[in-house]
């Protein structure tokens, strides 16, 4: 009996037809770090090393803060090294203030093409067992970290549309894993982390990429240095994989690629960057 014909993989060296895969709308060569990328909380931590890591890759950073010397001072920061940045000061609990600025900003700068949203609170009354937490704080907490990164994503996500566009979420492994404390900070973050899903799924046509970031401990002034003691450094050697807490750096590094084109064919993913906390 005749063997059977192997299956021909010939057809592989056709030219590949890649008129079905782009988007309806939207450039998907474009890459964020090259336009205007608004960064909440880019006046510390790492809002900051995000947005100093933008300005190093061409992009221009719209530094947005409710601490206005602290996104001044990040934007000097950039214009000494030659960056292009400028700082605007808002609260984005408060949805006003949020249009207006991320308005302002577009008029000042240009099309925005990716958002990254790193503004949040730790909130000492939330840091308790559950049913000590009062309402209140409950919804603080949500207000800042779930409800400002919407406020912001909406006002952006027009012009993110007009040219294609990256939207980096900034949550937490507390979205992931229970930490034991904060839950306001822990809905808040796992909200965040579902949101992102959501608009990945609704704006891919339309050439925007969302991905949320989930960093573990980093060494930031929301951290108050409680990473860096030698008994937390103890603890990180024995607790995490890479044996060692992060720096803000190292989170942007990963943001910088989400942002990029490098990560063109990658949307509506939680990439948790933790020195491999979540999988010990
Ligand atoms: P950070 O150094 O405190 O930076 C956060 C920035 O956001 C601060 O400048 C803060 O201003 C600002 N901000 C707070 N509320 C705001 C509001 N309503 N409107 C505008 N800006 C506001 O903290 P970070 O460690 O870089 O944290 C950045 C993000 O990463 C946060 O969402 C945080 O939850 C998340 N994260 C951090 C860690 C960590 O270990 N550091 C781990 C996981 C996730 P103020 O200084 O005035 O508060």
């Amino acid at each position: 009996m005749a063997p059977t014909p192997r299956r021909s993989l010939r057809h592989l060296d056709a030219p590949l037809d890649t008129s079905n895969v782009r988007p309806p709308d939207g450039d998907p060569s474009f890459s964020a770090m090259e336009g205007v990328v608004l960064v909440t909380g880019g006046g510390s931590g790492i809002g900051r090393a995000t947005a100093l890591r933008v300005a190093r890759d061409g992009g221009i950073a719209a530094v947005i803060d409710r601490d206005a010397d602290n996104a001044h001072a990040t934007v000097a920061a950039i214009e000494e090294v030659g960056g292009r940045a400028a700082a605007y000061a808002c609260d984005v609990a408060d949805d006003a203030q949020v249009k207006e600025i991320v308005a302002r900003a577009q008029r000042e700068l240009g099309r925005v093409g990716g958002v990254v949203t790193a503004a949040g609170i730790f909130h000492g009354p939330d840091l308790q067992l559950a049913h000590k937490v009062t309402v209140d704080d409950f919804v603080h907490v949500l207000r800042v970290n779930l409800v400002g990164t919407f406020a912001v994503l909406c006002h952006a996500l027009p012009s993110l549309m007009e040219g294609g566009g990256s939207i980096v979420t900034i949550a937490s492994t507390a979205a992931i894993r229970g930490h034991g404390y904060g839950s306001g900070y822990t809905a808040s973050k796992g909200g965040v982390e579902a949101l992102t899903r959501l608009l990945a799924v609704q704006y891919g046509s339309h050439g925007v990429r969302a991905n949320c970031v989930c960093p573990g401990g980093v060494d930031t002034p929301m951290t108050a240095g409680v990473f860096a003691t030698p008994e937390a450094q103890e603890r990180a050697r024995t607790r995490v994989p890479l044996g060692r807490y992060a720096q803000p750096e190292e989170i942007a590094d990963v943001v910088a690629f989400l942002l990029s084109d490098d990560a063109r064919y990658l949307t509506g993913q939680t990439v948790p960057v933790e020195g491999g906390a979540t999988i010990a």
